[in-house]
């Protein structure tokens, strides 16, 4: 996942809105909709809109992106920027990241920048980093008819495997997810290149796929995730042409290897449409398989508490992304597979009496957290904390004693709150357990001696060493 940093935020509220009247005017067709239409897009020349014509500036380009795109130019090559990156642009939001589609071939990329990498084995792509900003230039490929006999690498089930035949600018388009994402910024000369009426489909809010469903959706199951991610993101509508295979294919998600679906993971949930992900993914027919032990749990609940707990801490992550505070996958992660390994510990102590409630949710978490990592394999660094965040749970109802002390030094303390406070709200416990936990953290360190009744007696021993013992579960 690519993320820019050049924090322009405020030119896009600027131009917010304007992109969509300006092509309102060029090229929608009063009265057309487009989810009642089912329109072939088989043009194969794009519409060319000059500079003069679209709001794509070059301000709201991140430098870098610039950079490469220029000395690609004056190297010689074709250089456009491609994808969400127009797409945000013309949309008035600030893209996530910016890439860029070139005739000049991965070798000859990697010539022209001294800090480039060469990476990839299904597509062959050039990383040109800077900082922190990755822009990543793809050489343009084909696709098509001919697809087998140019030397695609295809799986039985007709998943793409290999997808190295380069091509021109417009076969490279035809071989896009979307066609709202099929638009190209073109450095020799600022004109932007719809293909398959991308700009119709912009302009209309709707998601349709290039070329037929089904087959897109086998060559690549990812992108029916892209589809419930750009209609959260965007607030699009997908076109029925394209949603109503979802379901039956879903299962498709299960091929694709965990560290993908990590990313995708990440695109969905972390950057500020993690609710609406979600309720899509769910309408789709998606999110049992990538949760499938979450799916399961929710759909044998008695009640909604669950359901409504991660709604809720959906929802607060949104709200995180947009004040800018720091958000952590674990934390999500967790909320998803607590209400499973809640009932799985329970159900260790039911068959075990002398296993102790802290053993079951050790035994628990773990055993969940391994079943899940087959689907989405959440990264050591994550998925540790995300047990101990789990596991601290029910040090919550000792509210007295060192171990009460204890838990509030802990590292994990802040994430396990947060969950206790979502228990909480939704029934899961009594709510004065959250409003001592809140209420303590206000208090002086001597205050809080007091109320958990450690202060009597001789001194503490020095924090260091009580937050040392303090970090076990
Ligand atoms: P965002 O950056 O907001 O996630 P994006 O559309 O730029 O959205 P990227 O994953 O950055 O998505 O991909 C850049 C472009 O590459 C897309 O716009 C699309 O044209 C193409 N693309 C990406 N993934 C696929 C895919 N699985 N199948 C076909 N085309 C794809
Ligand atoms: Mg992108």
């Amino acid at each position: 996942m690519l993320i820019s940093q050049d924090g322009e935020g405020k030119k896009f509220a600027e131009i917010r809105g304007h992109g969509a009247a300006m092509i309102r005017r060029l090229f929608l067709p009063a009265g057309k909709d487009c989810l009642t239409e089912t329109r072939k897009s088989d043009e194969r020349a794009p519409v060319i809109i000059p500079r003069s014509e679209h709001t794509v500036s070059r301000a709201n380009i991140s430098k870098n992106a610039l950079k490469v795109l220029y000395r690609l130019k004056d190297g010689g090559y074709q250089a456009y920027l491609v994808g969400g990156g127009v797409r945000d642009l013309l949309l008035g939001l600030r893209p996530k990241d910016f890439d860029i589609a070139t005739d000049a071939r991965p070798e000859e990329v990697r010539a022209l920048f001294s800090n480039c990498r060469l990476i990839g084995r299904r597509f062959r792509l050039a990383h040109v980093r800077f900082g922190r900003e990755i822009i990543e230039v793809a050489t343009f490929r084909a696709m098509g008819e001919a697809q087998d006999d140019e030397g695609h690498v295809v799986h039985e089930s007709g998943r793409i495997l290999a997808d190295n035949v380069y091509g021109t600018v417009e076969q490279d388009a035809w071989r896009r997810d979307f066609t709202i994402n099929a638009l190209y910024y073109n450095i020799a000369d600022y004109s932007v290149w719809a293909f398959a009426d991308g700009l119709h489909d912009l302009e209309a809010r709707c998601l349709r796929l290039i070329g037929e469903p089904e087959r897109r959706y086998r060559e690549d199951p990812v992108r029916m995730l892209r589809a419930a991610r750009f209609a959260a993101k965007l607030d699009f509508e997908v076109h029925p042409d394209a949603a109503a295979p979802i379901p039956g294919m879903a299962a498709l998600i299960d091929g694709v290897p965990a560290a993908r679906l990590f990313d995708e993971f990440l695109k969905m949930f972390q950057f500020g449409h993690a609710f609406a992900s979600y309720r899509q993914l769910r309408r789709l027919g998606l999110f049992d398989h990538l949760f499938p032990q979450t799916a399961g749990r929710l759909a044998a609940a008695e009640d909604d508490h669950e359901e409504r707990m991660i709604e809720q801490a959906l929802r607060n992550t949104d709200q995180r992304v947009r004040e800018g505070k720091p958000i952590t996958p674990m934390f999500l992660f967790g909320v998803f597979l607590w209400p499973t390994v809640e009932a799985r510990a329970a159900e260790l102590m039911a068959r075990d009496s002398n296993c102790s409630e802290a053993q079951a949710l050790v035994s628990a978490s773990t055993e969940i957290s391994l079943l899940q990592a087959r689907r989405i394999a959440l990264p050591r660094r994550f998925s540790f904390p995300m047990r101990e965040m789990l596991q601290l749970q029910p040090r919550f109802l000792q509210m007295r004693g060192k171990r009460a002390m204890s838990l509030l030094s802990h590292r994990r303390f802040r994430a396990a709150f947060d969950l206790m406070l979502l228990r909480a709200e939704v029934g899961e416990l009594d709510g004065e357990i959250a409003t001592f936990w809140t209420g303590i953290q206000e208090q002086s360190p001597q205050e809080q001696r007091k109320t958990l009744g450690t202060s009597s007696g001789r001194r503490r021993r020095s924090s260091s060493r009580s937050r040392r013992q303090g970090s076990a579960p």
